[in-house]
């Protein structure tokens, strides 16, 4: 049973909403309608492009849920930043006809704002909590008897004052998600129905996000030009579309033209020093200063200081598609350059 602080009255588990994004699946119907730019996100399954495993399993748990009239199970969804955590949560509530919150583990911070969450749910609706793995752990306990039987047991007051108090809650869907799936406790993993990962997306499908996008911003690409782009996206949406926009803004700026082309593309990348395997000057800078250790492993908090940047970006923004490409490994004493890696940076001769 977790214990709520001594200062939280019976009703007052308001929760401060201006630090929590609370955000209705309709809206984004709304805006789609409305042909709202920023919303390239896919609202149906169909409509989702790539993840066919996951695909299948949440058509089947999705119409299974609907056939027994039952809230979706618990989910987690687990894979690096911007592989569509977040739009699959919303999607999932758009199919189920259901609203969905989304919340971020470090907003909540005491245990009444997770309280305030669940107690503003109704029956059937979707709380969406990302990086679900920086939860505190007094929330955390909350929320395993929340997920398992929609119950709070709270312990009120301090002390001889003390009183125990239950309360029901309406059956609602938990959907987590996570960049460090090993950092979430036993326990509340074990208490998701569901759990799967979110990989990268290959070439082509992330040409198909490409070309999609295109349409909705105005953009005429043709086909070497989007596979060119879907190359240099490191097998992430949200990078093929944050380039995708960048190309826009160098095509109607300096070219004055609606119209992208491959040749167009690599001018726009040169502008903003993103070569032909879509490292960035700060991906170059990282290998750099790896470089000059190249014998011996180095810790991430050392290249974290060394770099002025934070461990965790390196972490999880910059390190996992250096992987993926070959050029980094990590081993229990540090990171350590790849042979690929070194004669990567070793034939660049510009500065980053
Ligand atoms: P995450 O929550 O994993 O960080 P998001 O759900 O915020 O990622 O997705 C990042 C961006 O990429 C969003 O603009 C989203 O619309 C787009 N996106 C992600 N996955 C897909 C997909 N499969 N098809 C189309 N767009 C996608």
């Amino acid at each position: 049973m977790a214990i709520i602080s001594s200062n939280i009255g019976d009703n007052d588990f308001s929760v401060r909403k201006k630090e929590l994004r609370l955000v209705d699946s309709s809206i984004i119907q709304e805006e789609k309608r409305n042909n709202n730019l920023n919303l390239a996100r896919p609202i149906t399954l169909k409509e989702f492009i790539g993840q066919e495993e996951l695909k299948s399993f949440l058509r089947i748990a999705i119409d299974a849920s609907i056939y027994r009239k039952e809230p979706l199970e618990h989910t987690l969804l687990y894979g690096q930043p911007g592989l569509g955590k977040t739009t699959l949560a919303l999607l999932i509530a758009n199919e189920m006809n259901t609203k969905c919150k989304i919340a971020t583990a470090p907003a909540i911070e005491r245990p009444r704002d997770i309280v305030g969450l669940l107690l503003g749910l109704k029956e059937g609706e979707i709380l969406f909590i990302d990086e679900i793995h920086r939860l505190n752990r007094l929330t955390e306990e909350l929320l395993y008897s929340a997920m398992e039987d929609f119950r709070l047991d709270l312990t009120m007051g301090a002390n001889r004052g003390a009183r125990c108090r239950t309360i029901n809650l309406p059956r609602f869907t938990l959907i987590g998600a996570t960049t460090k799936l090993a950092s979430i406790s036993a326990p509340l993993r074990d208490r998701f129905g569901l759990s799967h990962k979110i990989k990268f997306y290959t070439y082509d499908e992330l040409k198909l996000i490409i070309v999609n996008f295109a349409r909705l911003i105005n953009l005429k690409i043709d086909h070497e030009a989007s596979y060119k782009l879907a190359k240099i996206s490191r097998g992430t949406p949200r990078i093929a579309l944050r380039l995708l926009r960048r190309v826009r803004d160098y095509a109607q700026v300096i070219k004055k033209t609606n119209l992208v082309s491959a040749d167009l593309i690599q001018k726009a990348l040169n502008s903003y020093q993103i070569d032909e395997k879509g490292l960035d000057s700060f991906d170059r800078q990282y290998l750099s200063f790896l470089n000059q250790n190249s014998i011996v492993p180095t810790g991430l908090d050392s290249i974290a200081s060394g770099l002025g940047d934070d461990p965790s970006m390196l972490e999880f923004v910059v390190e996992p598609y250096l992987i993926q490409i070959g050029f980094l490994t990590r081993t229990p004493r540090g990171r350590l350059l790849t042979a690929l890696g070194k004669k990567y940076i070793d034939s660049r001769n510009d500065n980053f």
